[in-house]
């Protein structure tokens, strides 16, 4: 298929399988995203952070449980509706257009990535989603 027809479907369909939710170096997220969750919960911004978020030099993590899943995690996403766009975005992300080769780690992670597609096609479609900022399908 021209890579100019894939779509974010032909590359991705989340098996919901909870693998990304855990380990991986933790989620970034924005004050937006922090925002938008706390609103959702009810919580208080500055509660919410302490309880749920960690620093990670200039940036913020959400904290991660014992067992290494992301602390909204409770086999589904306990925050769906406002997951950070770290989250939403998976896996057509900034660094797979940066370097294509970060599809195939990933992939090797995330069930639901084909790995049969080439690279070069991954990184124009990728490259598309992220200038249309389309949602996650
Ligand atoms: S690892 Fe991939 S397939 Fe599994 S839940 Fe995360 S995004 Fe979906
Ligand atoms: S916010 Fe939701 S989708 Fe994102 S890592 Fe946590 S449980 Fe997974």
């Amino acid at each position: 298929m021209p890579s100019s027809n894939l779509t974010a479907a032909d590359l991705f369909g989340c098996t919901r399988c909870g693998d990304c939710c855990r380990g991986f170096g933790g989620t970034y997220v924005s004050r937006e995203d922090i925002a938008a969750i706390a609103e959702f919960l009810g919580d208080d911004l500055s509660d919410l952070m302490s309880r749920c978020c960690r620093p990670s030099g200039e940036r913020y993590l959400l904290a991660q449980r014992a067992d290494g899943y992301c602390i909204f995690w409770d086999q589904t996403c306990t925050i769906h509706p406002v997951k950070p766009r770290m989250c939403r975005r998976w896996p057509f992300i900034e660094s797979v257009v940066a370097d294509a080769f970060n599809w195939k780690i990933m992939a090797a992670l995330c069930p639901g990535m084909r790995k049969d597609v080439s690279l070069d096609q991954v990184r124009d479609c990728v490259r598309r989603i992220l200038a249309t900022e389309a949602p996650n399908p």
